[in-house]
């Protein structure tokens, strides 16, 4: 794990080359958002990217981010949280809750439950739609032949405000066409977010049109060995 001063400087090397790769693309620094992934991440971990202004963060999991978020806001009420791992039915309302925005709608069930729950609760969190660009079976996502009409009903029959297109291309494979792929999808649907890019590939993902970022271990250092996100 990085310490406090290492997340400082690796944060505003990240942003440096954010502001570069936007550079090189003939793009405003302002046009790409850094959500910073603070998955695993225990608050005093967090504090350092809060206290170097950062306010976007992106968590994994319902539970995991209902256990250090609520504290971390009340004194950063101006934070912005993503959810960005696979949400599951039953921790709709707890997502709904917490989360201003939810990157990870792939069926209509779930924009269902995001709407009722925002009925519910006051509170509506805007959206991306998850792309399964590489049509992985074991990965979540609406295949790209499904996105137009999973966009509109997300739109129309609930009420949900879609910012984007999110996806997660395979691991060890070029990126990039399947960065150009969201690009075309997005395109087609009329939405203009693109959250594509992570730490190896952020700049790629720029240079192909990612409005938002999603970058952890290049901020906050290695994570321990994957466990399943079996808990949403
Ligand atoms: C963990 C995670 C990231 C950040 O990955 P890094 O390689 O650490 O930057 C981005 N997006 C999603 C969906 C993730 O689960």
């Amino acid at each position: 794990m990085a310490d406090g001063r290492d997340t400082e400087q690796n944060l505003a090397a990240v942003k440096a080359r954010i502001a570069d790769a936007c550079d090189r693309a003939g793009r405003a620094a302002g046009d790409v958002v850094l959500v910073a992934v603070s998955k695993t991440f225990a608050a005093d971990a967090i504090r350092p990217a809060l206290a170097a202004g950062q306010r976007v963060f992106g968590e994994n999991r319902v539970q995991e981010a209902e256990g250090k978020w609520p504290a971390l806001r009340d004194a950063f009420p101006d934070v912005e949280l993503h959810l960005i791992g696979p949400l599951q039915s039953n921790k709709t309302k707890a997502a709904v809750a917490l989360f201003d925005v939810i990157q990870t709608v792939d069926r209509e069930r779930i924009a269902r439950r995001i709407a009722e729950a925002g009925q519910e609760l006051g509170r509506t969190p805007k959206v991306f739609v998850q792309v399964n660009t590489g049509h992985e079976e074991q990965k979540a996502g609406v295949a790209p032949d499904g996105v137009a009409a999973l966009v509109a009903s997300c739109r129309d029959a609930h009420g949900l405000d879609v910012l984007g297109l999110m996806c997660i291309p395979p691991v060890d494979r070029d990126p990039a066409p399947h960065f150009d792929l969201l690009r075309e999808l997005a395109a087609r649907v009329g939405v203009t977010g693109l959250s594509m890019g992570m730490s190896a590939d952020f700049a790629t993902a720029i240079n192909h049109g990612a409005t938002h970022v999603r970058v952890g271990s290049a901020i906050f250092g290695a994570r321990p060995p994957l466990t399943p996100p079996a808990d949403g």
